[in-house]
């Protein structure tokens, strides 16, 4: 058999992070993204800058490719499932039609054995006024559609926060009770049909919307909850039927675990799995995709992943200089502990995801007395 050529929708991070892992697997790869400057095109083998919902280009993207991926959940379904008929996109549609619009990812959640915080649809004034009497203050209202790190939110705690949502009216939302969670906290499974292989669970912290650290083992997680969450969130997947990569994040409220939301992708919190566990999300995608058999992944040792966002910048950027090594996506284990990896995107902004640190074998206090001031509160 040849070398395989794996296809990614996208170019972002997740597509250059699962193309370095490719590589390693001995696969080629193309990627496919409208920004010519797409971090992914520096490693992949081939790209083709197109739009998304351009149906000619991904078509020459799934002619070119044995066997095609998408980095992010919103690639339209009117274009992706005439290709699906005639190439082989093994994880289908069906998780990108669930996770795309929020009312049918929670739905899906509960129908599925999921607890989900209560939520009503919402479009209008009026819709909201009776979600509002169904679900109470405080509540969460967001858009149903392309929403992410907390983009199209409104927190409700009193009357006089309904005007905060007019801007929205018209657009399809969705009103959800607030959870006075604990904690957050995500799973990353992969599943060949047959079997699956889920990483160890990380306690997620968000920073403005927008996760900051990841932190494993989750330390506020009893055995118990760790357990029945790796359960339900495997039996989970196995009823949809879902093949390929799955990310599942909860809020945890002391014994409750409630659904929040999904992604059929590599996910922000499994990037700490690239050094972190024995083989990581992006390696295990790619070893579904080309059929080989998964491995179970193991934690290294307790660690914790620091988001590099356009304000920590200099600061990553620092510490690569300070430990040795360069910057690239991709280094070897040269020093153990504190891994910086910085995606090459030309613009850097505040807020935009523009690397992450790995630290291994580091807890979270640790993190916090040696590295945290390193970083903008
Ligand atoms: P999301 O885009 O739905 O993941 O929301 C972004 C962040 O807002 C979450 O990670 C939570 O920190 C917070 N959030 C969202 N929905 C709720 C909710 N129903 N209750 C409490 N906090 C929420």
């Amino acid at each position: 058999m040849g070398v395989k050529t794996i296809g990614i929708i996208g170019g972002g991070q997740l597509g250059l992070m699962i193309a370095e892992q490719a590589a390693r697997l001995g696969a080629r790869t193309i990627s496919l993204d409208p920004a010519p400057d797409a971090p992914a095109f520096r490693v992949c083998d081939e790209h083709i800058v197109a739009a998304y919902d351009d149906a000619a280009a991904l078509e020459e993207l799934c002619r070119r490719s044995d066997v095609v991926t998408y980095e992010f959940e919103n690639v339209p379904g009117e274009v992706i499932v005439p290709l699906m008929e005639r190439y082989n996109i093994p994880q289908g549609y069906k998780p990108l039609f669930d996770s795309q619009d929020r009312v049918r990812e929670k739905s899906n959640a509960r129908d599925n054995g999921l607890q989900t915080p209560r939520f009503a649809e919402v479009i209008d004034r009026e819709s909201l006024l009776r979600g509002l009497f169904e679900i109470g203050y405080p509540c969460v209202f967001k858009t149903r559609t392309l929403g992410y790190d907390g983009h199209g939110q409104v927190v409700l705690r009193r009357p006089e926060d309904i005007a905060k949502t007019e801007p929205y009216w018209g657009t399809p939302a969705i009103l959800e009770e607030f959870v006075p969670f604990d904690y957050e906290a995500s799973i990353v499974m992969v599943s060949d049909g047959e079997r699956i292989v889920s990483f160890p669970i990380g306690q997620n912290i968000h920073r403005e919307g927008i996760l900051d650290l990841c932190l494993v083992p989750a330390p506020k997680m009893s055995d118990e909850v760790r357990g029945r969450l790796v359960r339900q969130s495997e039996a989970f997947m196995h009823r949809c039927g879902y093949k390929g990569i799955l990310a599942i994040e909860y809020f945890i409220r002391g014994e409750e675990i409630y659904f929040n939301e999904m992604a059929p992708r590599p996910h922000n919190s499994g990037h700490y799995t690239i050094e972190g566990c024995t083989t990581n999300q992006f390696r295990e995608l790619c070893r579904f995709l080309l059929g080989l058999p998964l491995e179970e992944p193991k934690l290294v040792a307790p660690t914790v992943m620091k988001n590099i966002l356009g304000e920590d910048l200099e600061a990553a950027e620092a510490i690569a200089r300070e430990i040795g090594h360069g910057t690239d996506s991709s280094q070897s284990r040269q020093e153990p502990g504190v891994y910086v990896h910085i995606y090459g995107k030309t613009v850097s902004k505040p807020k935009r995801k523009m690397g992450h640190i790995t630290y291994v074998g580091m807890t979270p206090e640790q993190y916090d007395a040696e590295w945290r001031s390193r970083f903008v509160e």
